[in-house]
């Protein structure tokens, strides 16, 4: 029976086993497979990195997605850098109030193979009339574009290949340029135990560019290592500290049904672990 094996690290590796193969093809930009695994159901991976899977993958949509949302209380613009398999949008879609979605996606092959062979992550959201669905580099695009946005979700892979230039310190700075005031960018910034080098690179580049930064974690399964970091930045220092009592209104008036996210999980996720603290707020050589 045929294994996939992650080659995101040197020293170690996990394995799935291929049950069925769906799609293993190069892309314009990337190696992209899809397959079914018996206990993670159908599986992504690009370039020889799990991306996402059919058990698991709601813990990481809907965190990346409501927290911004639900702290921000009124994004009516929403950008989605990358989330090419359609969770992100699915979840964002949820929200009746976002008015405007942009989706900036950098190969249109993982969402066609996506919508084909993962249809429940995007579960019809690629056809909401409120998608502006944009094929281009996410760097490129928030260097340029004239729009402005409540909320920027950077759904990328890790920084290798083409989501390299998405962990850039002219990246972050597009993104603050477009922005609205009182606006925040949450970011895809990999497992802290293992990739803590991407987190405090990260960090640096946030506190020069932002008024306030910080991180939140979940821990998703198949990113395997512990508790996976999402960069938050945003000139509104208060947006990460909404009391509960308001993230808790807010979720009951958005009425959305969730498997993760709670109120009390979302105030809980922006509290880190000592060594990460240490490691983000440590003076740089
Ligand atoms: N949830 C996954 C994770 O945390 O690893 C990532 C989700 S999604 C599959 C990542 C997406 O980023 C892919 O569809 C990939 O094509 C896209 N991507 C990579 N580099 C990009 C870039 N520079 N601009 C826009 N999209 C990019």
């Amino acid at each position: 029976m045929n294994k996939f094996s992650e080659t995101l690290y040197d020293a170690w590796e996990q394995q799935l086993r291929i049950d069925e193969l769906l799609y293993d093809s190069e892309t314009e930009h990337q190696r992209l497979i899809i397959f079914r695994n018996a206990t993670f159901g159908r599986v992504m991976a690009l370039d020889g990195i799990v991306q996402t899977t059919e058990r698991d993958e709601f813990i990481y949509h809907e965190m990346l997605a409501h927290v911004p949302i639900l702290a921000h209380g009124n994004a009516r613009q929403v950008l989605i850098i990358g989330g090419g398999d359609g969770g992100m949008l699915r979840e964002v879609c949820r929200h009746r109030n976002v008015a405007e979605i942009t989706q900036v996606e950098i190969d249109p092959r993982v969402v066609d193979m996506c919508r084909q062979y993962l249809p429940n992550h995007s579960a019809g959201a690629f056809d909401d009339g409120r998608l502006e669905l944009v094929f281009a580099d996410g760097l490129d695009y928030v260097r340029t574009t004239e729009s402005r946005f409540d909320v920027i979700i950077s759904d990328s892979t890790d920084p290798i290949g083409p989501g390299e230039s998405l962990f850039s310190a002219d990246f972050y700075a597009g993104c603050r340029r477009c922005l609205n005031p009182g606006g925040a960018l949450v970011t895809q910034n990999g497992v802290v135990f293992i990739q803590m080098d991407e987190v405090v690179a990260t960090a640096r580049h946030l506190k020069r560019i932002f008024d306030d930064w910080h991180f939140y974690s979940a821990a998703v399964p198949t990113y395997v290592g512990g508790i996976m970091a999402f960069g938050w930045a945003s000139d509104n220092a208060d947006l990460r500290r909404q009391p509960l009592e308001v993230l808790t209104q807010r979720f009951a008036a958005a009425a959305i049904n969730t498997r993760y996210y709670t109120p009390e999980v979302h105030q809980a996720a922006f509290a880190l672990p000592r060594y990460m603290l240490a490691a983000i707020n440590a003076p740089e050589e």
